[in-house]
This record gives C-alpha cells, sequence and structure tokens, in this order.
C-alpha cells in the first residue's frame, strides 16, 4: 500500500492558531511557567471523545493565541508548524492567518503579518515547503478591522500573503459587509476564499461566489444538497476546501463514512482535503487521505485526483506545480 505521508499534498484550509504542533504549545506554556489546558476531541460532536458543543471549541481555541507572549514567540510556533506539514507531505501550505488574534497586544497588524509571513517562508525554505498566507477576517467580530486587513493582504500580495478570506461558523454571515475588502484583495491580484456552506446552505456558498467573488470555499460540504448548485461548481470550478475530520468534531455531519466530500469529488467539484485545526481535533493532513482510502474505499488514483486538485490552488508557483506533478507521478508509479 502506498504510503500517505508521501502522498504530495497541497494544505490550504488550515487556521494558523488552530494547527501549531501540540509539542511546541505545550513548550512555550512550559517555558512561560503556565498550564494550559489542551484537550485533543476528533470524534462526533457530542460523543465521548467529541467537542460538548462549538462553543467550547471556540473557548479552547482562544487559549494558544492568549499564550503567545511576543513576536519571537509566534514566530517558533509558525516555525513548528511548517516543520510539522513537511513531515505530512505537503508540499504547498497555505494557512490561515488572523493578525487581529495578535495585535494590538503584541504590535500593530502590519508588524504581526510580517513576522508571520518572514517565519513561515523561512521555515518553508528549510524544510522544503512553499509557503503562502491566506489572511482572514472573522464575519462575527473583525468588521472593523476588515478593511485594514485588506488593505494589508494587498500590501503583502506577491511577499508571502497569496489570498484573503472569511472566516465564521455563523451562516448565513452577511458577507456583503465585505465585499469591499474582498474586492481589494481582487484588484491585488489576490483571490479570495471564504467559509460557508459549513453551517449554513448551498445559498450561502452561492453568496460567497456571487458577493465575493469567492474561488475557493472553506468547506461548502452543503453544496451537496443541490444538485443544480453541484452542476455550477463543476462549471465554474470553484474548489472546495473540505475537513472532514473538522466536520464531524462539530456536529456537521454525523459520521466520516456520511461525509459528502466523495459524492462531491465523484460529481466533478474541485475537493481538497484539509485538517483546519490539527491541535484540536487531532487529525492532520495525511489523516484525511487515510480517511478517503478507509472509510470512502477510495482507490490510490482517485486519493492523487484529490491531491492533485492542489494544483487549482492560484498561489502555488508555476515550480512547485511541476515539483508536485512529478512528485504525484511518482507516488503513483511506485508499486
Ligand atoms: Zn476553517
Amino acid at each position: 500500500m502506498r504510503p500517505l505521508a508521501q502522498l504530495p499534498k497541497a494544505h490550504v484550509h488550515a487556521h494558523l492558531d488552530g494547527s501549531y504542533p501540540r509539542r511546541a504549545v505545550l513548550d512555550l506554556a512550559r517555558r512561560r511557567g503556565v498550564q494550559v489546558d489542551l484537550p485533543v476531541r476528533p470524534g462526533a460532536a457530542g460523543g465521548p471523545d467529541g467537542w460538548r458543543d462549538v462553543w467550547e471549541f471556540f473557548d479552547a481555541y482562544g487559549r494558544v493565541p492568549a499564550l503567545v507572549s511576543d513576536l519571537d514567540d509566534l514566530a517558533g510556533l509558525c516555525e513548528a508548524l511548517v516543520e510539522q506539514e513537511a513531515a505530512e507531505g505537503v508540499l504547498y501550505f497555505e494557512p490561515a492567518v488572523e493578525p487581529q488574534l495578535y495585535a494590538p497586544r503584541l504590535g500593530t497588524l502590519r508588524d504581526v503579518t510580517r513576522v508571520v509571513l518572514d517565519a513561515l517562508t523561512t521555515a518553508g525554505r528549510r524544510h522544503g515547503v512553499e509557503v503562502g498566507a491566506l489572511v482572514t477576517v472573522n464575519t462575527d467580530q473583525d468588521e472593523p478591522v476588515a478593511a485594514q486587513l485588506a488593505a494589508l493582504a494587498a500590501e503583502f500580495a506577491g511577499a508571502g500573503v497569496t489570498a484573503f478570506g472569511t472566516a465564521g461558523f455563523v451562516e448565513p454571515s452577511g458577507l456583503e459587509r465585505f465585499a469591499a475588502c474582498a474586492a481589494t484583495a481582487r484588484a491585488a491580484g489576490l483571490p479570495v476564499v471564504a467559509h460557508a456552506g459549513q453551517t449554513g446552505g448551498w445559498e450561502c456558498v452561492a453568496e460567497a461566489v456571487d458577493v465575493l467573488g469567492a474561488t475557493r470555499i472553506a468547506h461548502g460540504v452543503r453544496s451537496v444538497e443541490d444538485p443544480a448548485f453541484v452542476q455550477r461548481l463543476v462549471e465554474t470550478g470553484v474548489v472546495l476546501d473540505v475537513a472532514p475530520v473538522s466536520n464531524v468534531a462539530l456536529g456537521i455531519v454525523p459520521d466520516l463514512a456520511s461525509h459528502p466530500a466523495p459524492q462531491l469529488h465523484a460529481a466533478g467539484v474541485g475537493v481538497t482535503l484539509n485538517a483546519d485545526d490539527q491541535l484540536w481535533f487531532g487529525r492532520g493532513v495525511t489523516d484525511q487521505y487515510a480517511v478517503a482510502r478507509h472509510v470512502w474505499g477510495l482507490p490510490d488514483t482517485e486519493l492523487a485526483a484529490l491531491a492533485g486538485n492542489g494544483l487549482r490552488v492560484e498561489g502555488v508557483s508555476a515550480a512547485t506545480r511541476q515539483r508536485f506533478g512529478t512528485a504525484l507521478a511518482a507516488w503513483l508509479a511506485a508499486p
């Protein structure tokens, strides 16, 4: 059986602060002399090894940014994260970055963004991973800083930032409030990536595409409920960056077996597989491919096709595209 860790991957739906390696976070806590509770809950929401509800998850999520005391701490976590991704066979990594979680406490939005981008890029060079950054606005909190973030994303376009987008659990989320920000990013050549179709239906995915001009959707799994809309995704080439374990852990789908990703993939939608928040769900990007192999029963040709959808991500450079394509072919050619 071909090793899944060696399957070349793009990992493009991973929140920076929910993805740092557990060991690096615990080391930081030890250095700071503080106790931090980091429960790992990959199971179904409400179940014995799952989150009680999304609010318990959000409460835990905030503990890690709170632990970061200065920009050196932040850089250290970013570097450890890229090393973790390299070990998972990731050739292109595009974490969702929310500098507003650290600014103004640790510095200005620009200071924080610059430190994160430098740390990610430096570690990427060291570990052979091309790293981008998806500057992300949270739809339930960040309206006042959204314009600033869009301007920053545009400023760093081509210098570490590869996309701009929105995150948020509650849908519909009133995305028209962010239309001007999305336009700023698009004018700078950045693609827009929006969370949608996680708790909201296909209409919310349509809103992200129509109002923000999103070309990729984080989650988007509820698109499956409308066959005509699925066809629209196929025809327009909108990519869904899905996160199967996360969807079970937060109660979006009841179990991995009934996850709609294989159905969407079979219909011709560009689906990528992602971990979302590995620190809290305890499953990395490779584990998502293990789900595809062992739970959905997909053969290696289909696993390679899913991994290959990473080449549809706009930020992937020509050099990485070539390296990725060669590595994919080599993976499939191995016995
Ligand atoms: Zn997400």
